[in-house]
């Protein structure tokens, strides 16, 4: 694991903390989207494609519990319907009544998903509790020894 404070200008990996700042602030935005009538609970995503863009996403909860789709698979989603197929991190906020109070981790779910599309080795899951506050961790270490495509062949 690797953390991160607010004093210093690098962080662990290839992203400057500029860069980290901005998804993270990106990911906040996105609280403001969140459907969430049922849990309560927001999350808000920001992913960063290798072409510089930024892709965001919140949650969408549903009635019917099944359907209901995380911050991070929406933006996910939303990136690959728009050609994007490679990527280099994702910043990931949340809490309850769109206040965050603590870290908030992808779910086993997201984890597989961003597993399809992203070397576990250098991609980056950033979790934050405010732009100064954050964690930087690779897929790999949320997802070890994952099942891919090349499990298949
Ligand atoms: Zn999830």
């Amino acid at each position: 694991m690797m953390s991160k404070k607010s004093s210093g200008k690098s962080t662990p990996g290839p992203l400057p903390v500029e860069a980290v700042q901005e998804l993270i602030g990106r990911a906040a935005a996105m609280l403001a989207f969140s459907y969430i009538p049922y849990s309560g609970f927001a999350v808000g995503a920001a992913l960063l494609c290798d072409d510089g863009t930024i892709v965001t996403g919140c949650n969408v909860e549903n009635a019917a519990y099944g359907p209901s789709i995380c911050a991070e698979r929406t933006a996910f989603v939303k990136a690959v319907s728009e050609g994007k197929r490679s990527f280099r991190a994702i910043a990931i906020v949340g809490g309850k009544d769109r206040v965050i109070t603590d870290y908030c981790p992808p779910c086993g779910v997201c984890r597989q998903v961003m597993a399809e599309f992203c070397d576990t080795d250098t991609f980056f899951v950033i979790t934050a509790k405010s732009q100064e506050d954050f964690r930087i961790r690779t897929l790999g270490e949320y997802l070890p020894e994952s099942f891919g495509g090349s499990n298949l062949k």
